[in-house]
């Protein structure tokens, strides 16, 4: 299965993600978790990409691109894999079409989850409190929340006209959430 999970920031993306991985025996690839541990190793690629995550900004495409095509050439990789947080921009979905294309498979598909805009802000200053993320404030999760809309929401649309895109509601329990997720992918056949 080659799947992509999107939403809004705070939509449970990463949470959801694991569950769906799991069922289907692939990585998730969460490109905010790859950033972040860059971050705390103090590389070139954290040291570059901090000062747009604390800002709530995106990360420029060219070193996103890089780093989400070198994590799926990993043999861990090769039997699929589920993107988290990725691809978030028109020019990231191009280039992963050519990392998909290239291994002659092709995408399976993009699950959005739809949550209350609101809901989601308290939730993310929940988790701020809980895990201490530098881009949990409520200025930087506004932000956040009017790039992805400004800048991945369209992405919705290419998807849906590809016929691959599936509509989830997100809120409610996690385990409810888990539970539509599985049922809506199960029908869907692998590439
Ligand atoms: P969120 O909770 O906002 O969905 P993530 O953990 O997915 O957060 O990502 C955290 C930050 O990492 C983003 O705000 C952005 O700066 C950077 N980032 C993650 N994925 C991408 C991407 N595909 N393109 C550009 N920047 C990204």
């Amino acid at each position: 299965m080659r799947l992509i999970l999107m939403g809004p920031p705070g939509a449970g993306k990463g949470t959801q993600a694991k569950f769906v991985a799991d069922h289907f025996g692939i990585p998730a690839i969460s490109t905010g978790d790859i950033f972040r541990a860059n971050v705390s190793q103090g590389t070139p690629l954290g040291v570059e990409a901090q000062r747009y995550m604390d800002a709530g900004d995106y990360v420029p495409d060219e070193v996103t691109n890089q780093m989400v095509r070198n994590r799926i050439d990993e043999p861990d990789a090769q039997p699929g894999f589920l993107l988290d947080g990725y691809p978030r921009t028109l020019a990231q979905v191009q280039e992963l079409d050519g990392m998909i294309a290239f291994t002659g498979h092709s995408l399976d598909a993009v699950v959005v989850l739809t949550v209350d805009e609101d809901e989601i802000v308290d939730r993310l200053l929940q988790r701020a409190l809980v895990e201490g993320r530098a881009d949990d404030t409520e200025d930087v999760i506004r932000k956040r929340q009017a790039i992805y809309s400004e800048q991945t929401e369209p992405l919705i649309e290419v998807y849906r006209g590809r016929g691959i895109l599936i509509e989830v509601n997100g809120m409610g329990e996690v385990d409810d959430v888990t539970e539509r997720i599985f049922e809506a992918l199960d029908v869907v056949p692998q590439s």
